[in-house]
């Protein structure tokens, strides 16, 4: 194996914690964030509450506070995603509330400015990367994938028509990853391939919606890497996939105040975000059921998720006092999948 250098990172479920910083017109914030210890321990404080009862605790492999760059936040991913040139299958996902920093993690605040580009497009060009310097002893292709799972339905983000269909999930060892065989499989052989193809996904996901964020944040968002490999003497082939996975804001809706969309909108995204948790769980205690079955999120992701796959959750904590609720209820989400 070329790049399995994660053996410090044990097991194959792991869960880094970031704390966004107060936004421009925020910094008068109080926190809730009180502490962030060396070992990936991180110490809530609710300000309304005094004594014991006030902090509490929760541990991760990783916490990033405020002043992490984007660049930092790679290297701590790098090796997972390079694991893919070696045959792996990996989801890297994006969790918490929305305005919390999912999308920033992942694709960066914009397009245009590399210094901020987020998880997706620093994969990406690293795989370019590495494969180029493989050059001589295994030819890689790299195609990606991308959908949306909006209401429960899966709908191809690359297509260059607006048609925008409902697809179909097939789950066959065979497929090797490619659960979505009708979404566009785009090959990619740069990083300004990966640029041009965004931008369609953006403008795809932007259909029928009032606002982008509003129909960002209620749906999960999948880009998906496959990577095939020829090692030139043996001419023997692997496979690997890598899906980086934005998901749905994970705020509880109030229900009395939701009604018709909206509530259908929040019923779905909680349902999917718990067997999400559910299907973690289950591989992190090494149940012999796992529920796959119970979301369109999980059957998609279900042959990189378990077996010898590896998956990275990134949960995200927006640190303004009136988000201590969803904090919390973030933070026991992680520690249950951890
Ligand atoms: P989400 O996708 O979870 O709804 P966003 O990624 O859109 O949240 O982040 C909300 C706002 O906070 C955006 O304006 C984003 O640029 C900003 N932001 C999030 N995380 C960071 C960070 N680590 N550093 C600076 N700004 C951030
Ligand atoms: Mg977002």
């Amino acid at each position: 194996l070329l790049y399995n250098q994660v053996q410090d990172l044990k097991g194959t479920i792991r869960v880094y914690c970031r704390v966004r910083p107060f936004l421009p017109g925020q910094s008068n914030g109080q926190s809730t964030v009180d502490y962030i210890g060396e070992n990936g321990n991180i110490m809530i404080v609710n300000p309304l509450k005094q004594g014991k009862d006030a902090r509490k605790v929760f541990s991760f492999n990783k916490v990033f506070g405020t002043n992490v760059t984007q660049q930092h936040i790679y290297a701590d991913t790098q090796p997972l995603v390079r694991s893919v040139l070696d045959g792996y299958n990996v989801c890297i996902f994006a969790y918490g509330q929305t305005g919390s920093g999912k999308t920033y993690t992942m694709s960066g605040p914009d397009l245009t400015t590399e210094e901020t580009w987020g998880v997706n497009y620093r994969a990406l060009g690293d795989l370019f990367h590495i494969s180029k310097a493989r050059m001589d002893v295994i030819e890689y292709d790299v195609a990606v994938q991308m959908i949306e799972i909006y209401n429960e339905q899966v709908r191809d983000l690359l297509v260059s028509d607006g048609t925008n269909r409902r697809l179909d999930i097939r789950n066959n060892s065979q497929l090797n990853g490619l659960n979505v065989p009708d979404a566009s499989l785009v090959p990619v052989k740069c990083t300004q391939d990966v640029l041009d193809l965004m931008r369609i996904g953006q403008r795809n996901r932007a259909v029928g919606a009032t606002a982008l964020n509003v129909r960002s944040s209620r749906s999960h968002s999948i880009l998906t890497v496959h990577v095939r490999g020829k090692e030139l003497v043996s001419g023997s082939i692997l496979k690997g996939c890598l899906h980086l996975v934005d998901l749905a804001g994970s705020e509880r809706v109030d229900k009395s105040e939701a009604v018709g969309e909206r509530l259908k909108e929040a019923q779905h995204i909680n349902r999917s975000l718990s067997a999400l948790g559910d299907v973690i769980a289950a591989l992190a205690q090494k149940s012999s059921h796992v529920p796959y079955r119970n979301s369109k999120l999980t059957q998609v992701l279900q042959d990189s998720l378990g077996g010898h796959a590896k998956t990275l959750m990134f949960v995200h904590i927006n640190p303004e006092v009136n988000a201590l609720g969803e904090t919390i209820s973030t933070l026991k989400f992680a520690e249950r999948v951890a």
